[in-house]
């Protein structure tokens, strides 16, 4: 009798928490009735968002729509609340997908990984930053390693400074990719960290669309720099006086307190290690590249480049440690290569405003990756050999403006990538995974994207490849050289459209020089405009010695000698960043991962995607079942056999009857289960749960 009413008890508390509902919606959209509609599924959402649930589930992936204000919920008190905690037990939230990666590494040693994902604006840096502030805050922590954490949480406010500026989708918008490796010891302490970027782009550093600014640093540098500070470098407040900081017309944004921001950086900078040697060059470059951006050209009878005010130049010369006459002349002149001697041949003004622009770029673009490297260098411990990590992934979200070039083809490439690793590791594993245990499934329809990926990446088929060979090419190649070859190319291929086909009627045409792809998150019409020069990426020559020889420490770390001897042609930028992004998701595949969506209020196109991975997650049709999947093995079976008299304390019989009995005793609904060959698929996670917790009665 005793047991009977144990069993009812169990089946009450599985019920109670099956049933357990949000005042407003569903917190786990697996719970939505099954045979529900899209719009249902998007009902949900809204419901939730009106009332300022920002977070969702669908199984263990968790929703995240961007609130846009402050809504009180990362607190500490919050925080300990989900500490420990089992994941379906409490509201969806960051802090769950935290805890649970850190427990399971803790508990199974394994490294983990935090994806984070969606487009432009939608809150991905956002949650990244919570994730690391919530390690900071409940993670065991000793004195001499407190060190360590301020220095992993204080690397955000440097990175973004240097990293992210805003555009018209977002003001704080990441312009490079980041990938943050979290170490941790055997006790689960955070010890150390590690840091990729990826691609930065540097484009914006001499050029910004109308309504978008530079990065950061510049504008943070003029409102809060010390006064000492501006005047050793050289720079006024305003920031419209420097051309590179105002083609966009927003330099001073409202919603942007680059005081503050300068305050929070500075202090940052000296926690990670920075001395005031290190800052002196940093902000001498940094400054530079504003003054270098004021250089004016003028051009001479033979239609050559002059620079008839040598201001700023003189500026420049000083805080790169350049002789002024030998910088001058390699922004006005280019070397070239005769078979016994070096010729020097004036540049026209157009050429010498490119050389101006590209060392701009580079001299920037390296600097940020000295700067990754030298916070690198501050996170390292080498007192643990033997570390976890937790990855964080946090690159820049799929993006489409009026007009569009190669920084969101690569970036837009880049989310074609992770959605790829999205489908590979969740839709397609989990199918393989049915068909392994011998279970029904109905193929759930999803679309693939890799067809995408492989059109853009595709060894000598793939847009990259088709850009590489225009680069190279002997002979007169130009953008539109390059789209020609792209309409012959794969002109055919379904997910690429060309001038030529006219877009049905409501789509915007597709105008000259412009080709069109259909990503998975929507079309985006790319402006070939510039492809080739900044694929090329080239700095010349004589720029690159003049760097090379500076007497500012970090640039010489960045333009090294041995390049000048190295004549081999460095790889394209695309091909680069196509190889480092091959390399990320190797990292990425081998750890444990974690899902983050985060999503735009009011965008038409998210849910349908959601909605594809909740019909996947939910298991709509009989057969196909959920994540959660209790193998046989014993580690397992030996905690829960006590819940069923027949098979405790020993069951000597197959294993998977045992199994079958146990579940039957404590009431699985049919529905809600699936016995495979070697594990038996729980549809509800909280069914498990509820199993757990029965271990309490
Ligand atoms: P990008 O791809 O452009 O880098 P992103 O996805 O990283 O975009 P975020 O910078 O994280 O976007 O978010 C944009 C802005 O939205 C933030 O600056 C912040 O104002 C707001 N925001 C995002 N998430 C939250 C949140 N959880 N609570 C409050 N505000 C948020
Ligand atoms: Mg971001």
């Amino acid at each position: 009798q005793e047991k009977d009413v144990r069993r009812k008890h169990i089946r009450l508390h599985m019920e109670g928490a099956l049933t357990a509902r949000d005042k407003v919606g569903v917190q786990d959209f697996v719970l939505l009735d099954a045979y529900t509609s899209e719009s249902a599924f998007v009902d949900n959402l809204r419901k939730r968002f009106s009332e300022n649930l920002i977070y969702t589930y669908i199984g263990t992936l968790l929703v995240s729509v961007n609130p846009y204000q402050e809504l009180g919920i990362y607190t500490v008190s919050q925080m300990e609340l989900y500490q420990g905690v089992n994941f379906f037990e409490l509201p969806p939230h960051v802090y769950a997908i935290a805890d649970n990666a850190y427990r399971m590494m803790c508990s199974e040693l394994k490294n983990h990984l935090i994806l984070i994902s969606g487009e432009s604006g939608a809150g991905k840096t956002e949650a990244s930053k919570k994730i690391l502030q919530y390690f900071a805050v409940t993670c065991p922590m000793t004195q001499s390693l407190q060190i360590a954490r301020d220095r992993l949480l204080l690397s955000n406010p440097v990175l973004e400074a240097f990293g992210n500026a805003r555009t018209l989708r977002n003001d704080n918008s990441s312009r490079f990719g980041k990938y943050m490796d979290i170490q941790f010891d055997f006790q689960g302490i955070p010890v150390g960290g590690h840091i990729i970027s990826y691609l930065i782009e540097k484009s914006r550093v001499v050029y910004q669309n109308e309504g978008e600014r530079n990065f950061h640093i510049f504008y943070q540098l003029l409102a809060g720099g010390e006064e000492e500070r501006l005047a050793y470098l050289g720079l006024e407040r305003d920031p419209q006086l420097y051309k590179y900081l105002s083609q966009g017309h927003c330099a001073k944004e409202s919603s942007i307190n680059d005081k503050n921001d300068w305050k929070t950086v500075s202090n940052a900078f000296s926690v990670i290690d920075f001395t005031e040697a290190d800052l002196e060059n940093l902000f001498g470059i940094i400054a530079s590249v504003l003054h270098l951006g004021n250089v004016g050209f003028e051009e001479d009878d033979q239609g050559c480049a002059t620079i008839p005010d040598t201001h700023e130049i003189k500026w420049i010369a000083k805080l790169l440690g350049v002789h002024p006459s030998v910088l001058l002349e390699a922004l006005t002149h280019r070397k070239i290569e005769a078979k016994t001697e070096e010729v020097i041949c004036p540049l026209t003004l157009e050429l010498s405003v490119y050389a101006r622009d590209a060392m701009a770029k580079a001299v920037y673009g390296r600097t940020f990756t000295w700067l990754v490297n030298k916070i690198n260098s501050s996170l390292v411990n080498k007192d643990f050999t033997r570390k976890t990590v937790i990855g964080l992934l946090d690159i820049y979200g799929f993006e489409v403006f009026d007009k569009n070039g190669f920084e969101q083809f690569c970036i837009n490439y880049c989310n074609e990538k992770l959605q790829q690793l999205l489908i590979e590791r969740t839709l397609k594993a989990e199918q393989a995974e049915y068909e392994m245990e011998g279970i029904e499934w109905e193929p759930i329809k999803y679309f693939n994207n890799k067809i995408i990926c492989d059109l853009v990446e595709e060894r000598h088929k793939g847009i990259i490849s088709i850009l590489d060979e225009e680069c190279i090419r002997p002979g007169p190649a130009t953008d539109l050289s390059f789209l020609e070859k792209l309409e012959e190319k794969v002109g055919k291929h379904a997910h690429f459209e060309t001038r030529k086909l006219a877009g049905p009627k409501g789509r915007k045409r597709i105008g000259w020089m412009e080709f069109r792809l259909l990503h998975y998150a929507g079309e985006v019409t790319y402006c070939t405009k510039g492809f080739l020069e900044k694929n090329n990426d080239l700095l010349y020559r004589h720029l690159k010695e003049v760097l090379c020889k500076s007497k500012n420490v970090i640039l010489r770390e960045c333009f090294l000698l041995a390049e000048l001897e190295n004549r081999r042609r460095p790889p394209t930028v695309g091909t680069q960043f196509k190889n480092s992004l091959s390399s990320l998701l190797e990292i990425l595949i081998s750890k444990e991962p974690s899902y983050i969506r985060c999503i735009k209020p009011n965008d038409r196109k998210e849910p349908s995607e959601l909605w594809i991975i909740m019909n996947w997650a939910q298991g709509k049709e009989a057969g196909r079942q959920s994540k959660v999947a209790v193998g046989w093995d014993p580690k397992h079976n030996h905690k829960y056999k006590s819940l069923c008299p027949d098979t405790w304390p020993h069951w000597h019989g197959p294993p998977a009857e045992g199994v079958e009995r146990l579940i039957k005793y404590i009431g699985y609904k049919p529905e809600e289960y699936k016995l495979g060959k070697t594990k038996i698929f729980i549809r509800f996670p909280r069914t498990l749960f509820a199993t757990e917790d029965a271990f309490e009665f």
